[in-house]
């Protein structure tokens, strides 16, 4: 039941200055960051990253946007992180992202936007879609001296 999933404030979310309030949002329900830090992705790594999507019509751009400079990479830990934290994140389009997501609420380009211009959908985050890609996915980017056991507010008011 209780998680850890990786979540990447991509390029475009540093550059905007949207670190804070995005991290704001887990904390705000009560889920723990358990590593985090600053790692400007080179092609190498971003093609391991998303070993799935090379190829792809649209992975050019996606290798572009995620090596356009640091990512705030985070390990989220929390009741079923995996899912709590993609129904925050919200779904990839951000025109078609709701609203009180953070996608549906720090963008709003379109699938036919970005694919004319030839460029990545920036929606600012990165979350491990399920288990496995979690468990592979925090392993590329962290290492276990990385990750810190510790007890927060949330694990007497929250979980308990
Ligand atoms: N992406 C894109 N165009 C597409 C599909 C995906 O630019 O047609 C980008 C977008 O930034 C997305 C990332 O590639 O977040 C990874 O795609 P995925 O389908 O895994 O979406 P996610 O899991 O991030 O919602
Ligand atoms: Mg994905």
């Amino acid at each position: 039941m209780i998680q850890r999933t990786l979540v990447l404030l991509k390029p475009d979310a540093v550059q905007r200055g949207h670190m804070g309030e995005i991290i704001s949002r887990f904390e705000k329900v009560g889920l723990k960051m358990v590593a985090m830090k600053l790692v400007w992705a080179d092609k190498e790594f971003a093609k391991r990253h998303y070993a799935e999507h090379v190829g792809k019509k649209f992975y050019p751009g996606l290798e572009a946007l995620i090596t356009l400079g640091p990512v705030l990479a985070m390990a989220v830990e929390g009741i079923d992180a995996i899912e709590t934290v993609r129904k925050l994140v919200g779904p990839t389009e951000p025109k078609s992202a709701p609203p009180g997501t953070i996608r549906g609420d720090f963008a709003h380009v379109s699938y036919g936007y970005a694919d004319a211009k030839g460029i990545s959908i920036k929606n600012l985050i990165h979350a491990s879609a399920n288990e496995a890609d979690a468990k592979k996915e925090l392993a590329l980017w962290f290492n276990d001296k990385e990750m810190h056991s510790y007890k927060t507010v949330h694990d007497v008011h929250v979980l308990e």
